[in-house]
């Protein structure tokens, strides 16, 4: 094996980080399978408040690679309780700016194939200044997961003008150095990085790869988290679901009004008509729900403003090993 620290003398500093959260069973295997790759310098791991094996285990495989200087530094961040997934990768990218020339971000359950680096790498090398790795396997996921995913896809690039998501392409990227201080210079909560990346501006190379199933462990998502993280994605980049109240209001109001005209000009013809119940109850509930629901569209934007007007840090470190 190539002696990483000679390497490293001419190779530039790319650095990789990956956020973990009970990642006990694949944790090993992960760093092992990054060890092989000579093209990268240090890993960096944030811990996220794991409340199994997964610091221990890191702290094992420091100590007995301490010993070898052809190994791959590794550097464990750790998070004093969960923070979520955006809060460490952003506890992780504020460690790294300043100290290498691209990053990689890699989930470390390894669902993303780490042999992808090398070829992230030479993309970066010939001018990329982020490459994206696209995953092609929808054909692994539930059809209504697919279904509900391109949904989502169609409404937020339908309602956002300032930048267009690509599906299937997620959190596995390699940044550029100036790329990851932008990212650092957004400090917003509810954070939707697959937005804000490309919100950054900075040219995007693709790469296209089969995401594979998770060896080991679970998910952290539930249906709900995902309906709450699409409508995340939805409203930090869009003011629209704020605006269409108007509209609606406008037309519900325009239409009472042709309904008004119609019934003086029906009581006039044929008199006064009794029954009205049924109607009279949908028009209610109806309106209600539809109040409602702007209510809600509401709050959600004024939660969010609460949250960042607090400006509270995203996280905080117990220990940095
Ligand atoms: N993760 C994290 N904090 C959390 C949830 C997840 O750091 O609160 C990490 C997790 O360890 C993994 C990555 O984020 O490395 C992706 O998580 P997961 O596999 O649950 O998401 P999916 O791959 O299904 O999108
Ligand atoms: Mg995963």
């Amino acid at each position: 094996m190539l002696d990483r620290l000679d390497t490293n003398a001419d190779t530039p500093q790319v650095w990789v980080v990956a956020a973990c959260f009970n990642e006990e069973a694949v944790i090993s295997n992960f760093i092992d399978r990054l060890n092989s790759l000579v093209s990268i310098s240090r890993l960096v791991l944030i811990d996220d408040g794991s409340s199994d094996q997964t610091v221990k285990k890191i702290l094992e495989y420091k100590r007995n690679n301490a010993l070898f200087k052809d190994k791959l530094p590794l550097t464990l961040l750790q998070l004093t309780r969960n923070f979520g997934k955006e809060s460490a990768m952003l506890a992780g990218l504020d460690y790294v700016k300043g100290h290498c020339e691209a990053v990689i971000l890699i989930d470390a359950d390894l669902q993303h194939p780490p042999e992808l680096i090398d070829q992230m790498i030479k993309a970066w090398r010939n001018g990329a200044e982020v490459v994206t790795a696209v995953r092609n396997d929808q054909d692994q996921e539930s059809r209504l997961k697919v279904a509900t995913a391109s949904w989502f896809y169609k409404v937020f690039n339908g309602i956002v003008d300032s930048i267009q998501l690509k599906e299937g392409a997620g959190d596995y990227r390699l940044l550029s150095a100036p790329v990851v201080k932008a990212l650092t210079q957004m400090r917003e909560f509810s954070r939707f990085s697959k937005g804000l990346v490309p919100w950054t501006g900075y040219q995007s190379v693709e790469i296209s790869y089969q995401r594979v199933a998770r060896i080991a462990g679970n998910t952290s998502w539930t249906p709900w988290k995902l309906l709450e993280y699409a409508f995340d994605g939805i409203f930090s980049f869009s003011a629209i679901p704020l605006k269409i109240w108007t509209f609606l209001g406008l037309t519900v109001s325009g239409l009472s009004l042709l309904y008004a005209f119609w019934i003086i000009f029906s009581t006039v013809l044929h008199g006064i008509d009794v029954p009205g119940y049924a109607s009279l109850m949908v028009a209610v509930l109806f309106l209600g729900g539809i109040q409602l629901i702007g209510i809600g569209v509401l709050g959600d934007y004024i939660g969010r403003i609460y949250v960042d007007t607090k400006a509270r840090p995203h996280y905080f470190i117990r220990a940095i090993h």
